[in-house]
């Protein structure tokens, strides 16, 4: 889909061929022919404004589909001013520019993630951090080591434990309360809807055999005895979590230094924060206003679906609160369901396993469809999480209704995650205009999808795991994120996973569901015209193009020209943010 059609006339009107307005002109006699040529090499020869920095001799590719790669890009104050050939980006190098021979390096408009938790990952950096872990014994270790290193802390929490890690994903309060018996303990799992705890932090809560289920929630039990085990999902984890100490201001503000300090590495430039609530719209409003944020947020506005419409009024006065120079909270979030490994994701067919389960929809369909119509109207863009095959039909449906009752608006509404979705369904992205913001990162055989996913969906379901390339093949628009910290933030490793199916580390080899693989460009342009997209600012920034605003990543390697098992270990040498260098590698 070409969403540069405004904007390609920008870039060509610098490098249009000018003979064709001179052979229109001519029949109006020799002497305005003689004029107009004059003019036009007058034109040519004007001198321009010198830019700030001139990239030169490298791979640019624009994401304009007419003029796709250019060798040079000029820049000047906070706009890229010109984009075409070495030899004419030498007219904007006067004294004072700063030039860099790229060396066939290549260029990209910088990145947008967009899903992403950035304060809270932040915040979780200083935390108990158990990712990557891949043996309970590892978990257990580094439990004991990070209690042992915080002996003043009341509780002990953090997390990212990677549920294959323990049988059914669930982990039991015995071994916590093995490793800490002295304090409540919460860790979180790595998806962040399973939460895992010892006797302690269950006696705090208040948590019995007699205690129900949560709407909304599951207290994982022993199957003999009810005793809870140690594993509470979705609504129950935060039976415990509303318990732990929330994170001060200062701690929020740092973890929002942590997180900008990750993406500029990651040549991110733009972001959509997943799920914001005052505290995290505090923390950004406050950089915005110092001019440390050197990024452009999004907010997605968190929901609280129990209210129901009563919500409206109050996310217009967050939006209209929380907006600055780089911040904006025009969107809202809405989670539809859980996900597929706890038996959360609202699924159209039961569980293998269990067979009268169809899972945990968040959201009753005719107060999904009440509120999305209702924010709809109020001019929200809607950011759906819906993982499940049943989550991700009631979300179209929900958006459905929004369109019937408040005709067409372009607000752009998107689902993220869309880990299963009914082959029927996927044709209704692009005639329904909802965006498909994947996690690309996940669309591989990792144990989650092999120990967790496939046994409970089975083949023929399981086919239907994060349908890229048919989303693709519909000509709907796709955009992507990390949900970092649920996984890694770097675009690069996500294109990666998109175009061969296979695990960023893996060598070349056969593709998981090959059909559903997709192409480079297009996963480019996720994560960069389409996040711009997203974010209704695709005339300004997304693609490369005089006129746009310079937010640019200079890679060590062109993508198109490495076997794509290896585009994960391309490097980020310099990211720009409105023409400013906001990071460089230091052997660039
Ligand atoms: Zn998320």
């Amino acid at each position: 889909m070409n969403r540069l059609t405004d904007d390609s006339s920008a870039f060509t009107h610098r490098s249009r061929n000018p003979n064709s307005r001179f052979a229109a002109s001519i029949g109006l006699g020799a002497l305005l022919a003689a004029a107009l040529v004059a003019s036009l090499a007058c034109a040519r020869t004007e001198p321009v404004q010198p830019a700030d920095l001139v990239l030169m001799n490298g791979a640019v590719y624009t994401m304009d589909p007419v003029h796709p790669w250019v060798e040079a890009v000029a820049v000047a104050a906070d706009k890229i001013v010109y984009a075409g050939t070495t030899k004419g980006a030498g007219r904007f190098q006067g004294t004072a520019t700063k030039t860099v021979d790229l060396n066939g390096k290549m260029v990209l408009p910088a990145f947008q993630d967009s899903h992403i938790h950035l304060i809270e990952g932040g915040v979780e950096a200083s935390l108990c951090n158990l990712a990557g872990l891949d043996t309970p014994e590892a978990v257990f270790a580094a439990i004991k080591d990070y209690a042992a290193r915080n002996p003043g802390d009341a509780w002990i929490t953090g997390g990212r434990w990677e549920l294959p890690v323990f049988p059914r994903a669930n982990p039991v309060k015995q071994d916590l309360d093995r490793i800490v018996p002295d304090r409540p303990a919460c860790l979180f799992a790595a998806d962040g809807h399973s939460a895992w705890v010892n006797t302690r932090a269950l006696k705090l809560a208040g948590i019995t055999p007699r205690t129900p289920d949560p709407p909304g929630g599951r207290i994982e039990r022993d199957p003999k005895t009810g005793e809870p085990s140690g594993t509470l999902r979705e609504s129950a984890s935060e039976l415990v979590a509303e318990h732990i100490p929330e994170p001060g201001a200062a701690e929020v503000l740092k973890g929002l230094r942590t997180g900008l300090e990750m993406v500029r590495r990651l040549g991110i430039t733009s972001i959509i924060e997943a799920n914001a609530r005052e505290k995290l719209l505090d923390a950004y409003a406050a950089l915005d206003r110092s001019g440390e944020m050197k990024l452009r947020v999004l907010a997605s506005l968190h929901v609280d679906t129990d209210r129901g419409l009563t919500e409206v009024a109050r996310l217009e006065k967050l939006r209209s609160t929380y907006r600055g120079a780089h911040l904006s909270s025009t969107t809202v979030k809405i989670f539809a369901d859980g996900v597929i490994e706890s038996h959360t994701a609202a699924l159209l067919e039961p569980y293998l396993d269990r067979p009268k389960d169809r899972g945990l929809p968040l959201l009753e369909p005719e107060a999904f469809n009440r509120l999305a119509t209702a924010l709809d109207a109020a001019g929200f863009q809607i950011h759906i999480h819906a993982i499940g095959d049943r989550a991700v039909r009631m979300s179209l449906d929900a958006l459905e209704a929004a369109e019937k009752a408040n005709g067409a608006k372009d607000l752009r509404h998107h689902i993220a995650h869309l880990e299963l979705i009914d082959p029927s369904d996927i044709p209704r992205f692009k005639a329904l205009g909802v965006a498909a913001n994947f996690q690309p990162l996940w669309a591989y055989p990792d144990p989650y999808i092999t120990k967790l996913t496939q046994p409970i969906l089975g083949p023929a379901r399981s086919r239907w795991l994060y349908p890229i390339g048919s989303v693709l093949r519909t000509g709907a628009v796709v955009a992507g994120g990390s949900d970092w910290p649920v996984s890694s933030a770097n675009p690069l490793e996500a294109i990666q996973v998109a175009v061969t199916r296979r695990g960023p580390e893996e060598p070349a080899g056969q593709a998981w569901i090959p059909e559903e693989a997709a192409g480079l460009a297009a996963m480019i342009a996720a994560y960069t015209t389409n996040g711009a997209y997203l974010s209704h600012e695709e005339g300004d920034r997304g693609s490369i193009a005089p006129g746009k605003t310079a937010d640019l990543v200079v890679l060590d390697r062109n993508l198109f020209r490495i076997p794509p098992s290896e585009i994960h270990k391309a490097r980020v040498l310099l990211t720009l943010f409105e023409g400013r260098e906001v990071w460089r590698d230091p052997g660039f």
